[in-house]
């Protein structure tokens, strides 16, 4: 068994293999990313290592994009009709003449983890065997062994959370249901598009909303009556979560006509910044109703600054490495929510950070003294090994282990699932073998500790125990 990022410290090392021993082989439960369910329902081969691997990947585009190599060298596609490269392998020389930029980050563990366990192939990547390893790689994507729901079944994932607009169809999670595969992929409620009226086409987007669920949107009573039909189609189609990526944590109880007066304000546009952030922080409550009515588990994403980065987001677009953290505020903002529903075992509401310093301060006690909070894994650029250890670190002392939510791996990077879930149960063994060490919990606790962790605790908060069909 490799020792990868076991404590040093020989006595902790070898308690930290043995629970690890423990977690290693569970299945894997993936209650919230962005893999695209359309990979899955097709099951057609993935392209070429460099379209699978280089180009939906921000966080390996916006470091070569911060030494001044543009996205469109690296095959991102343009808004404006300028020619990205198309040629795999030139992309993947680029990118392998650029590999010194990623030591020391998750980028470069992921990627040689994910070569090494889910490919097989163990030459180390320099600019020399660049072609080498995009050959090895290639050859196997070729194989059926390859395909997308092999690769699940073999990952051992029991579920798999995509995300979806309210807009969205669900087709592809209908081909899924209905061509009898039996992987568990299900959908999670996603409607930042028709809720944050800072969103490109709101307005357009509300109305489509109202198609798609046959009720007149022009009024907010018709809105939220929509809202309440897409999640139920979404319920249907297996979903147990929603998602909410707002700027801020920000909540807030308007009148039902305050809010009808806004909702009319921001469809005529003339909404300003203020009234968005106060629409978005009265849906939140809203949304905090219909969890309690419908069950849905829900997760609030607040404190990325979306498309920082002016030009990026002007040539390339949206989710391409352009979004940046800012300082998030939770106590007071989630008051109202928390006055509300704080209380109540029935609103489970998973809040996650992009502000490290929170997590002490603030969310850690608010998870361990409100039954509806619970914390949720370090997330985005937080979702390293240095993060996920000073996380449990942070809360465990306030919020113990089980206010906790358990990992998320939030990629699209499919390929990648596996190895993120295992860098969390290596981190999070190397953290139970300290408490061991230094007495202060007996082995037996901590190996039922870290089963929790990467099993029965995420499928628990995330209400995943029902019976899959
Ligand atoms: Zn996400």
């Amino acid at each position: 068994m490799s020792d990868l990022l076991f404590p040093a410290e020989p006595g902790q090392r070898a308690i930290a293999r043995e629970l690890y021993g423990l977690a290693r082989d569970l299945p894997l439960i993936s209650p919230h990313g962005h893999v695209d369910p359309a990979v899955l329902a097709d099951d057609e081969p993935f392209p070429d290592p460099a379209r699978l691997i280089i180009v939906p990947d921000h966080y390996l585009t916006r470091m070569l994009l911060s030494q001044g190599i543009p996205p469109a060298r690296l095959g991102v596609p343009t808004r404006d009709g300028e020619p990205a490269e198309t040629d795999g392998r030139a992309i993947w020389r680029l990118f392998v003449d650029h590999w010194h930029l990623f030591r020391g980050t998750p980028s470069r563990l992921w990627l040689e983890r994910t070569f090494e366990t889910v490919f097989g192939v163990t030459t180390r990547l320099t600019p020399k065997t660049a072609d080498e390893v995009y050959d090895a790689l290639a050859a196997k994507l070729a194989t059926p062994d390859f395909r997308p729901r092999a690769l699940f079944e073999r990952f051992n994932i029991e579920v798999l959370a995509t995300t979806e607009s309210p807009l969205d169809d669900l087709a592809a999670h209908a081909k899924l249901a209905a061509d009898g595969w039996g992987g568990r992929v299900i959908t999670t409620f996603r409607p930042d598009d028709v809720v944050d009226m800072e969103f490109e086409g709101w307005a357009d987007r509300v109305a489509r909303l109202g198609e798609v669920a046959g009720e007149d949107t022009g009024t907010y009573r018709g809105y939220l009556a929509a809202l309440r039909s897409r999640r139920a189609a979404f319920v249907a189609a297996g979903a147990t979560s929603s998602d909410h990526g707002h700027p801020t944590a920000r909540t807030a109880r308007l009148t039902p006509a305050e809010a009808a007066s806004l909702f009319a304000r921001g469809l005529r546009g003339e909404a300003d910044a203020a009234d968005a952030e106060t629409f978005r922080a009265h849906m939140l409550i809203e949304f905090a109703r219909m969890s309690i009515e419908d069950g849905l588990v829900m997760q609030l994403h607040p404190g990325a600054v979306r498309n920082h980065n002016r030009w990026l987001h002007a040539t390339h677009g949206r989710d391409v490495g352009g979004d940046i953290p800012q300082a998030t505020e939770y106590l007071h903002a989630l008051t109202p929510l928390l006055d509300a529903y704080g209380n109540d075992p029935r609103l489970r509401l998973v809040v996650y950070t992009l502000d490290e310093y929170t997590f002490t301060r603030e969310l850690a006690p608010i998870a361990g003294g409100y039954a509806a909070v619970y914390l949720g894994a370090p997330w985005w650029f937080l979702d390293s090994p240095e993060v996920l250890r000073r996380f449990r670190e942070a809360v465990t002392e306030s919020a113990g282990f089980y206010n906790t939510a358990g990992f998320v791996d939030d990629t699209r990077a499919f390929c990648s699932i596996p190895v993120r879930h295992d860098v969390a149960r290596r981190v999070d063994a190397g953290y139970l073998a300290r408490l061991v060490a230094e007495h202060r919990l007996p082995f037996d606790e901590a190996a039922e500790t870290i089963v929790d962790l990467a099993y029965r605790l995420p499928k628990r908060v995330f209400r995943l125990e029902g019976d899959p069909a």
